[in-house]
């Protein structure tokens, strides 16, 4: 009997509303937590043996859901053969791993690990200013990211973040980021009349770099599809046009992949849906591990690597993280990467979103649905009170609609705090092997409960 077998859910109750701090959640006195037992596929199941199906990944990482035997051998043997060694040093798992991600990426690069997706970005943005300083350009120092973005908790993650809400009592962030409008052509952000709303959004970060002066920018970070911020999919040529930008005005593209990629939009990549594009900077966490155990990981070209070499020169990357790169972390991240491979999970993303998930398009006809938004396994469905205003619906009315799905034993979510009003697009991300029965049952609970909303 294991012990959690032996553990009083009463009890357990009362330990979580004491003492355990949930994220990004409200303080509910004496609330009822959804306390989660055990999982298998894209299955859970909870204290009172209710299952349910995990329609956004848990936070859209858990990519090969639950149980993946040969993942938790992984990591076992493992720890087992060296439990811990620093990246200061080296070990077998982290250069694979670093040798595969350049592989996956297509070109040259050189991977710097840590935990989580945020530190991945902070990691980022520290190599991007001291490589502009070694390489004769120490004023680039400022980044730009779009409204609406995500891009992580930590003080500079959340300042590139521009979701008002994330920030509102932590403000000032750092000193140094600025943010333009996103390519949301359903609320186009420069005028309900413009039809190329990608492309002007695109040109406003050439302005921007241009009125901010181009030897004051360091990069640019986006992700493909912002995620978070409510499931925004420009079509490739935008982020073809901001590479181009980037490269005239010797600014770093950092592509923040960390939900994206893996194959939750259908390539390995996002920026893969964009031809000709290679990054300059890769960030990555999440799909990496597939949730089974944390890691991050900032892939840089080498191209940029180049001005971290000089011999002797005092131009190394001081930045460290004791657990970043951790033995039994890469060695699940290539088991899931060979798993991924070896199941065709990106092809079978790409094939299965436009199938069976691709039913959710459906949606578009309902009074209150102003658009279906997708990209593989990434679905949003923005809800509005009446399609033509575009007036975002009601918080009741969508709360209750991710309640109702939870009755009837599915997750789905809504985008983060944006502004007031504006967390209005439901999101859908299940595992990306769920199977096809799994998949219809996610559409079918999805028109069973818009069907029953008045
Ligand atoms: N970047 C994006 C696009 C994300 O969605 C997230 C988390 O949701 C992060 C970065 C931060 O990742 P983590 O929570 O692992 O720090």
């Amino acid at each position: 009997m294991t012990q959690l077998e032996v553990k009083d859910n009463q009890k357990l109750i009362e330990q979580d509303n004491n003492h355990l701090w949930h994220a990004m959640s409200r303080h509910v006195e004496g609330g009822k937590p959804m306390i989660a037992e055990s999982g298998e596929g894209a299955w859970f199941t909870d204290l009172e043996g209710k299952r349910y199906l995990d329609g956004v990944s848990g936070l859209w990482c858990l990519n090969l859901g639950h149980g993946r035997e040969e993942i938790v051998e992984a990591a076992a043997e493992q720890m087992r053969r060296l439990s811990y060694f620093p990246l200061t040093l080296s070990h077998q798992p982290a250069i694979e791993l670093s040798a595969k991600i350049s592989e996956l990426l297509g070109d040259s690069y050189k991977t710097f690990f840590s935990n989580s997706g945020s530190e991945a970005n902070e990691t980022a943005f520290k190599i991007a200013r001291q490589y502009h300083q070694q390489n004769g350009n120490p004023g680039k120092y400022k980044f730009i990211s779009r409204y609406r973005a995500y891009h992580g908790s930590t003080l500079g993650a959340m300042s590139a973040t521009a979701q008002a809400n994330r920030r509102v009592k932590y403000d000032p962030g750092a000193p140094g980021f600025l943010h333009v409008p996103p390519p949301y052509s359903y609320r186009c952000p420069f005028g309900e009349e413009v039809t190329n709303c990608d492309k002007v959004a695109a040109d406003q970060i050439d302005q921007m770099i241009t009125w901010e002066g181009a030897e004051t920018v360091a990069a640019v970070i986006m992700e493909p599809f912002i995620s978070g911020g409510g499931v925004i999919v420009p079509s490739g040529e935008y982020m073809q046009r901001v590479a181009e930008i980037c490269k005239k005005h010797d600014v770093l593209l950092i592509v923040d992949e960390v939900v994206s990629g893996f194959g939750r939009t259908g390539k390995m990549f996002g920026f893969m849906h964009s031809e000709g594009v290679q990054p300059d900077i890769v960030t990555m966490a999440k799909g990496l591990t597939s949730g089974y155990l944390p890691l991050g990981a900032t892939a840089v070209h080498s191209r940029i690597y180049e001005k971290f070499k000089a011999t002797g020169a005092d131009n190394h990357f001081r930045h460290v993280s004791t657990y970043g790169g951790h033995p039994a972390s890469c060695a699940v991240a290539l088991k899931n990467i060979e798993i991924i491979e070896r199941e065709n999970i990106v092809e079978r993303v790409a094939r299965l979103g436009e199938t069976i998930l691709g039913k959710l398009n459906q949606l578009a006809d309902h009074p209150f649905v102003g658009e279906v938004r997708s990209k593989g396994f990434l679905y949003g469905v923005e809800l509005v009170k009446d399609k033509s205003t575009k007036e975002p619906i009601a918080d009741d009315v969508i709360g209750g609609i991710v309640a109702k799905c939870k009755e009837k034993g599915l997750i789905i979510g809504r985008n983060g705090d944006t502004v007031p009003g504006f967390n209005n697009v439901l999101i859908v991300a299940p595992p990306l092997s769920s199977t096809e029965e799994d998949l219809h049952f996610v559409v079918n609970t999805i028109f069973e409960v818009f069907n029953e909303t008045k």
